[in-house]
């Protein structure tokens, strides 16, 4: 069968739920399927997956994507992978039995531990040879919890007896029925021990973490054959051709592949990266450093900065005053008065993310006045989204020394044509939404596609990646900088409010 009548497979295993996609070889998604997995809480700040939850969930995703479209696995040319990135999985390299739930990145049990380092005086290193900062989030802090709290772990680890992985090393190990232990550059650089200017894990790092380097999986590009899938529920043969994190993964699915182009993810919050070329910088505005990609010898960095709360604000409008039936309601209610009536709302209902950090900001709306109505309050949530984008877009301009030329954007929120109209506004940049919007699949897909020879090369590639519509600045600089000046003022009232 010709290569190209074939479909590429993109598993997309989410936080919330895991995701399978076959895109034909213009890169449309032919067929989607999707299954939500249980989130476990067992303490406050806890968060926990159950490991063969996911790979359950996933491979019968993939099933139903293949059974929808009436494929079996020699009609798919490939496979490619995105994953929820940190999330840590410790298991039994005999058994493949996990020791202990997946620990998920928004878990916060070891911040205690992440404050000493700091006191310690380790965020130095830590960030020079990781370009990240210690904090619970990353995966090195929920190895060392496991190893720490299962009976006998650490002397198992210590032994060799255990692997660590993040769910890419974990699916992968699934799919190959054991026989792959590896990760890539992407997933690896969110571990917190992996030197992403060596490309190697660092010894300085597994101590200070107590990890055993024999847990570690061998560290891969992101474009090239790792193996086949040998799994009874998923079938045999398929190349597993690329992976990345999920973040990545959509960075390159949106095409942002030359130095100074970046995306934006506007989902439950706001996941902001920028392609910085082949060299690492250093954020001198509290950003983070990372790789985007290894493609052959090549390594892509990027910086990144994240907003805690983006369409959760718009949830909220939702959930919490009851002001609207359901998201898009947003769009209306904010289109019906001209302007914001002097109202901000700085969405720091979890702290404030890039670039303030400050995690004592708390949710403040600011220039209420008699003539306050909801659709005010509409307003200024859309727009608060906004401009916490452009806050991050501002610190990477900064560092970067560069301009970019737009914004790609992505993310269940991008259905807002006000809040993109907004956002190219206050940003004096054009956004652009593409067509296809599964761009973390797409990502995953274009990676494993370039490493078989199912695309040919970037052009291949741009040849098929499609505009869906593209949004000019059209507000006048005074306007946009007098409505900016607004929301430093109302950022300033929200920051350090909680004790
Ligand atoms: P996640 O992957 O984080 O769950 P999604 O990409 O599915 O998020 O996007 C869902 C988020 O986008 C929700 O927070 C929702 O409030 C917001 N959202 C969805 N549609 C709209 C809309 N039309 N206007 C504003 N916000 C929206």
């Amino acid at each position: 069968m010709n290569n190209r009548n074939k479909y590429l497979l993109a598993i997309d295993q989410g936080t919330t739920s895991s995701r399978a996609i076959l895109f034909d070889h213009q890169g449309r998604a032919v067929t989607i399927a999707q299954r939500a997995f249980q989130q476990h809480f067992p303490q406050p700040g806890w968060v926990e997956h159950d490991p063969n939850e996911i790979w359950y969930s996933q491979s019968i995703v993939v099933r139903e994507a293949m059974e929808k479209a009436d494929v079996t696995e020699r009609h798919v040319a490939c496979l490619g992978l995105a994953n929820q990135r940190e999330t840590t999985i410790v298991w039994d390299r005999e058994t493949g039995f996990p020791i202990y739930n997946a620990i998920v990145w928004q878990d916060r049990r070891t911040a205690y531990f992440c404050e000493r380092l700091k006191a310690d005086g380790h965020a130095d290193l830590i960030r020079r040879k990781t370009g990240l900062i210690p904090d619970a989030y990353f995966s090195a802090t929920k190895i060392r919890w496991i190893l720490d709290h299962v009976k006998g772990a650490r002397q198992r680890a210590e032994r060799g007896e255990l692997c660590f992985g993040t769910v890419d090393t974990w699916l992968i190990w699934k799919l190959t029925r054991g026989e792959r232990f590896l990760t890539d550059v992407t997933n690896a650089s969110r571990t917190l021990l992996y030197n992403i200017h060596t490309g190697q894990w660092d010894d300085e790092l597994l101590d200070l973490f107590g990890v055993p380097r024999s847990m570690m999986p061998e560290v891969r590009g992101c474009s090239e054959v790792y193996g086949e899938t040998s799994s009874p529920a998923l079938g045999r043969g398929i190349p597993i051709a690329g992976m990345a994190g999920d973040q990545q993964a959509a960075l390159f699915g949106q095409l942002c592949v030359e130095c100074g182009m970046l995306k934006t993810t506007y989902g439950t919050g706001c996941f902001m990266i920028l392609n910085t070329g082949e060299t690492p910088i250093t954020s001198a505005n509290n950003l983070l450093t990372t790789i985007a990609w290894k493609l052959g010898d090549r390594v892509t960095y990027a910086l990144e900065g994240s907003v805690f709360v983006g369409g959760a604000a718009i949830q909220w409008l939702r959930d919490g005053l009851g002001l609207i039936p359901n998201a898009p309601a947003s769009e209306r209610l904010a289109l019906s008065v001209d302007d914001n009536g002097g109202v901000y709302f700085v969405p720091a209902l979890t702290g404030l993310g890039a670039p303030h950090w400050d995690q004592y900001a708390r949710g403040t709306i600011v220039g209420l006045t008699r003539g306050t109505t909801a659709a005010h309050l509409a307003r200024a949530a859309l727009e608060g989204i906004a401009y916490q984008v452009r806050d991050v877009l501002a610190a990477m301009e900064n560092d970067l020394n560069v301009r970019p030329r737009e914004l790609r954007a992505d993310g269940g929120a991008v259905a807002n044509n006000f809040l993109m109209q907004f956002q190219a506004d206050i940003c004096r940049l054009p956004v652009v939404r593409p067509r296809v919007l599964e761009t973390t699949a797409l990502g995953a897909a274009y990676l494993a596609g370039l490493a078989v020879g199912y695309w040919k090369d970037l052009d291949d590639l741009r040849e098929q990646w499609q505009v869906d519509q593209v949004f000019k600045p059209k507000m006048n600089d005074a306007e946009a900088a007098r409505l900016l000046a607004g929301w430093e003022k109302a950022v300033s009232r929200a920051l350090d409010w909680a004790e």
